[in-house]
């Protein structure tokens, strides 16, 4: 059966590729090798490069022609400047990776994981994984080199060894790839080799770069040009303003039994604030009492000094600002780093906002600089200058010790444990760590009077657990607002909220989540504000593309929040509970089926849901069985539970939604809540048409249109319109015949890789 399923996949994959202009010659198992996402950025490739390698063959044949009819060999004119330029180089600067080159080794079979292994580790600055003169290019070679570099890859370079730098030599230039065409054609097999490696391993590769990490913070002070930039514009601009610049705050804070700074500390606070008067700041802030004198005769003292003045324009300093610090990582540095943040967040979640730790004081925003350096050496796969790669794994390991060497309570290095995962293992830097620990340390509940508790869980999401929980039955994920300009399920929700808080219903064996998915879309009155968020789940929201999008950052945190409702926080009892998530959406235009249903499913519908939908007047369900990027999606896949994306008719703005009756909706939601359902009515499911998605349209270009008979169409931007048996639509690139009654509708949109918009239609 699983199989089967696969094969689906399998075969819808391939369909939508050719839909594309895709198409993989090869077998299931070689999606491994090179899967859709990959074949995509192949064909990229192949589109912007292909012409410029069949030219480069032209020419050679133009070359040999030439020779035939007696020219001579000489050098091409088109190069001569570089040839007459000496100090032309390749360079300015070499990856240091790339700067011993003492010996490289050749692996003439990357066929298995133990000959290339063994090359990496012969002791060879390089290893050169050969494809080209001394590779035999059939399709088990070249399936099973690439499978070969992507576990080798994946494994070695997350390891602490000192292998050698794996240097891919892809085929020559005369070579295809016939297992992938592009628009009817062969790939190069040069730019397969390139693309499929590349895919595979540019994290790693990225991460490798020098640049790419920030030194320890010790190593951020006055030293580092964007630092020092950044006071003088601060003293300039506050000067010319006619206003006091103040510098930082000396940390310096009696540590053990002592109450007062040492009279070395003393000097160092006296040199520090010294250093800030002759860059012109008239004063600083100081974290002890003892403290302050050494810092006013910092200050005092300035009038001796020159104070350094900037001349001209001071905005040229903007461009220093942009300067990376440099400096080194050391197993110190980190382990400093980890320490600060372990005892920063555990004295956070205990109620303390600012803590002397080592005789420093660590606020929020020194406690942030530790988290976000540590985020970036994780995700750059840093290795210290001892050698020691700073892993995720590394930090929480080390987080253990430090919460077992200060007797920290299981419970609360729990939540430490919590905390430090969402922070240091998202894929998106977050902003703010308040907005993470906050939750932590914050009820905001409230308890109707007949027991039931809603719980505020985070900005746009309540949790609402009935007062007896043993008997729990349903498990009820309720969205909306998905898209912000979607208001009738917001109205509808809010209401079924207003009923629970002032017990006009009462829950019963039923644990619900309402989820208002994009609540700065719904503020605006907009769809979405960056980009859609209804195309991000399922970890679409990872996308490169993606990464600074606002709805990104919510999607990652609904799937969180969403997966942690039907998982983890699922009450221990013996009784079979059911699991739905009903995501709630209307359309932008009305549509031939004003109320549909489009169910995520794989294998079987359930009879009793389809019912259910029936009931609550919905006319048609739509089962779409390709992957998709939708909230529905992601909690049928990833939680297996029940879900439904219901399309409830026209979208209006607030308390315009007259229009759309959800009566029989809200009483099937009322009925499911507070458990007077009853027996449900299996052959109300009758009443429902059930489309499957045949085919995908997929439109590549601003010229493509939809052509459809106007008969049965009220408008070509309808979210769903029916087609008779037989009827003809055309579009690029053909006339295509309706075999059987069918349905149209747009489910959502893609972004190509050249990030033009495309709409998916599902036939
Ligand atoms: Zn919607």
């Amino acid at each position: 059966m699983a199989n089967v399923v696969e094969m689906d996949y399998f075969s819808s994959f391939k369909k939508q590729l050719e839909s594309e202009g895709i198409d993989y010659v090869a077998n299931q198992i070689d999606f491994d090798v090179a899967p859709v996402d990959c074949l995509r950025f192949l064909a990229e490739l192949h589109r912007v490069f292909g012409t410029e390698r069949v030219s480069l063959l032209d020419e050679r044949v133009r070359r040999s022609a030439f020779l035939v009819a007696g020219g001579v060999l000489t050098l091409p004119q088109d190069t001569e400047s570089i040839r007459c330029d000496p100090s032309w180089r390749v360079q300015t600067s070499i990856p240091p990776a790339l700067k011993d080159r003492t010996v490289d080794i050749v692996c003439m079979d990357a066929t298995t994981e133990q000959s290339l292994i063994a090359c990496m580790t012969s002791g060879a600055n390089g290893v050169q994984v050969d494809f080209d003169d001394g590779f035999q290019c059939g399709w088990q070679n070249v399936r099973n080199s690439h499978t070969t570099l992507k576990n080798v890859v994946a494994t070695r370079t997350a390891s602490e060894t000192s292998d050698a730098v794996l240097l891919v030599r892809p085929r020559s230039l005369n070579l295809s790839e016939f297992h992938v065409l592009v628009d009817g054609a062969p790939v190069s097999g040069s730019l397969f080799d390139f693309g499929v490696h590349m895919f595979h391993s540019v994290k790693s590769t990225i991460a490798n770069k020098e640049c790419d990490a920030f030194p320890e913070r010790s190593q951020l002070g006055l030293n580092q040009e964007f630092l020092l930039a950044y006071y003088k514009l601060l003293v300039a601009i506050a000067h010319q303003r006619g206003i006091a610049a103040t510098g930082g705050m000396s940390p310096l804070f009696p540590s053990g039994a002592a109450t007062e700074l040492s009279p070395e500390e003393l000097e160092s606070v006296y040199k520090g604030k010294l250093a800030e008067a002759e860059l012109g700041f008239d004063g600083a802030l100081v974290a002890h009492r003892s403290a302050v004198e050494a810092c006013r005769k910092a200050f005092s003292n300035r009038s001796d000094i020159k104070v350094a003045s900037i001349d001209g324009d001071i905005w040229h300093y903007h461009k220093s600002l942009l300067a990376i610090p440099k400096g080194d990582i050391t197993l110190a540095g980190v382990n400093s780093s980890i320490t600060v943040l372990v005892l920063y967040i555990l004295k956070w979640l205990k109620g303390v906002g600012a803590t002397a730790i080592n005789g420093v004081v660590e606020d929020l925003a020194t406690a942030e600089i530790n988290r976000a350096l540590l985020w970036r050496w994780i995700r750059s796969h840093i290795k210290t200058k001892e050698g020691v790669l700073i892993s995720f794994q590394y930090v929480l390991k080390s987080a253990r010790e430090i919460a077992m060497s200060n007797n920290v309570k299981p419970v609360d290095f729990t939540n430490l444990e919590r905390v430090i995962s969402i922070l240091l293992h998202s894929h998106s830097f977050i902003d703010f760590m308040p907005t993470i620990m906050y939750p932590f340390v914050t009820t905001i509940q409230f308890e109707a009077q007949l027991g039931t508790l809603l719980e505020w869980i985070c900005e746009g999401v309540v949790r609402v657990t009935p007062k007896q929980l043993e008997t729990n039955r349903l498990d009820f994920l309720l969205s909306s607002g998905i898209h912000g300009n979607e208001t009738a399920p917001i109205e509808l929700m809010d209401k079924i909220l207003q009923m629970i808080s002032t017990d006009q219903l009462i829950p019963v064996g039923c644990r619900l989540l309402f989820i208002y998915g994009n609540p700065d879309s719904i503020r605006a009155g907009k769809r979405f504000i960056d980009v859609d968020i209804n195309r991000l789940f399922n970890g679409r929201h990872s996308d490169q593309e993606y990464s600074g999008c606002l709805e990104s950052k919510r999607a990652e945190l609904l799937e969180r929040i969403s997966l942690e409702f039907f998982t983890a926080l699922k009450p221990k009892s013996n009784l079979v509970v059911e699991q739905i998530h009903y995501d709630m959406h209307t359309a932008i235009r009305g549509s031939k089926i004003e109320k549909f249903a489009i169910y995520p499913k794989s294998n079987a519908s359930s009879p009793k849901q389809l019912a259910r939908l029936a009931q609550s007047d919905l006319e048609a369900v739509v089962i779409q069985n390709e992957v998709g990027r939708s909230f529905s999606w992601f909690t049928h896949s990833k939680a297996k539970v029940e879900s439904f994306t219901l399309e409830l008719g026209k979208a209006s703005p607030f308390k315009q939604n007259q229009e759309i009756d959800l009566s029989r909706l809200e009483n099937k939601l009322i009925s499911m809540i507070d458990g007077s359902e009853g027996c449900i009515d299996l052959d109300s499911a009758n009443n429902l048409q059930l489309f499957k998605v045949s085919r995908e349209i997929i439109k590549k270009t601003d010229s493509f249109k939809l052509n459809l008979d106007l008969n049965y169409v009220n408008s070509i931007r309808c979210p769903v319109f029916q087609l008779p048996c037989g009827s003809k639509r055309c579009y690029d690139p053909g006339l295509y015949t309706c075999p059987k009654p069918g349905l149209i509708c747009p489910l959502g949109h893609v972004v190509h890789a050249s990030h033009e918009a495309k709409d998916v239609f599902n036939i």
